[in-house]
């Protein structure tokens, strides 16, 4: 700008010293004019978030059966109770939305989202209770849902289509589901895009995905179920230098929150191991699924909770 004020000066011509000031003045007045419509004008990047809906592993906290601390301090109301696991992504200026996995906390959790309109389309991670079993409150019993859209992998889509009550929520239209193929990218508008990708866990009906969520300006990666990172034909430490946001499974903190149960039957990856496999990446780590026995709850920073906003 200084530059082409200069230029348009009417340099070193005799006699015009007065105007030439009350020039200089009006070029500023018309930057200053310039820059604010420039501002204001400018397109602006779509204005996306990413929402935390639920924080606990399938069963929620408290957890059945579970009488000790933290599940008696939630039924006391001491501590607040989680909802399961799910993520919402929401854009500010359209109010579309959309909702990851389908939890028995559905109608809270879209009400969080959207104020209680069906999402504009439901991601599914895999065949687990604490997964898609929210997709009942879409059906004739309840709001009776119109075609809502729903993604998911072709296993699992067949696994809907095939099995009771889920079959009927498609031959009646409740819901409308799209394939997701694995690693390729799902465009939805306004810069949003979507990409699963393949997972190992207990795939005893369906296989399981996690999903890269890239916003215009910021990119998420969200795996609340995983096996174990060596299982994975992926490195995890290599994407998350790749994303802003790693939302990932967060379990278990130990192996002595499984309590009785066989860990082997239930593997997941230690928070410390997943930790550390981060350290020093460009992503920010926060867990999320958490375990009611899950001793670093309460203590944890990285620990998500309800109602977090990320900016994509
Ligand atoms: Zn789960
Ligand atoms: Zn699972």
């Amino acid at each position: 700008m200084e530059q082409a004020a200069r230029a348009n000066q009417p340099a070193k011509l005799p006699g015009r010293s007065r105007s030439r000031g009350a020039g200089k003045w009006a070029l500023i007045v018309v930057w200053i004019t310039a820059t604010v419509w420039t501002f204001d004008q400018a397109p602006r990047a779509p204005d996306w978030k990413l929402v935390v809906l639920g924080v606990a592993q399938d069963g929620g906290m408290p957890h059945l059966r579970c009488t000790e601390p933290p599940c008696a301090d939630a039924r006391a109301g001491r501590i607040p109770a989680e909802k399961v696991s799910s993520i919402g992504v929401v854009n500010r200026d359209t109010g579309a939305a959309y909702l990851f996995d389908a939890t028995p906390d559905l109608p809270a959790q879209v009400h969080a989202l959207t104020g209680g309109r069906v999402p504009d389309g439901i991601f599914l991670t895999h065949g687990h209770i604490g997964h898609y079993t929210g997709l009942m409150y879409l059906g004739k019993e309840t709001i009776g849902a119109r075609d809502a859209p729903v993604y998911a992998t072709r296993r699992m889509a067949d696994y809907l289509s095939a099995n009771g009550p889920w079959s009927l929520l498609v031959k009646d239209r409740h819901i409308a589901l799209t394939i997701v193929e694995p690693d390729r990218p799902v465009s939805l508008p306004d810069g949003l895009r979507v990409t699963a990708f393949t997972v190992p866990h207990r795939d005893e009906f369906t296989d399981t995905v996690g999903y890269l969520i890239e916003g215009p300006r910021r990119k998420a990666l969200f795996i609340p179920d995983i096996d174990q990172w060596d299982r994975w034909d992926r490195n995890i430490r290599e994407l998350a230098d790749r994303v802003d946001i790693a939302l990932l499974d967060g379990t278990f903190g130990s192996a002595q929150d499984a309590g009785a149960r066989d860990m082997s039957q239930i593997p997941h990856p230690m928070m410390p191991v997943t930790r550390e496999r981060l350290t020093g990446a460009r992503a920010a780590l926060w867990f999320i699924h958490i375990n009611h026995r899950n001793t670093e709850r309460g203590r944890a920073k990285d620990i998500v909770r309800e109602g977090m906003e990320f900016e994509l």
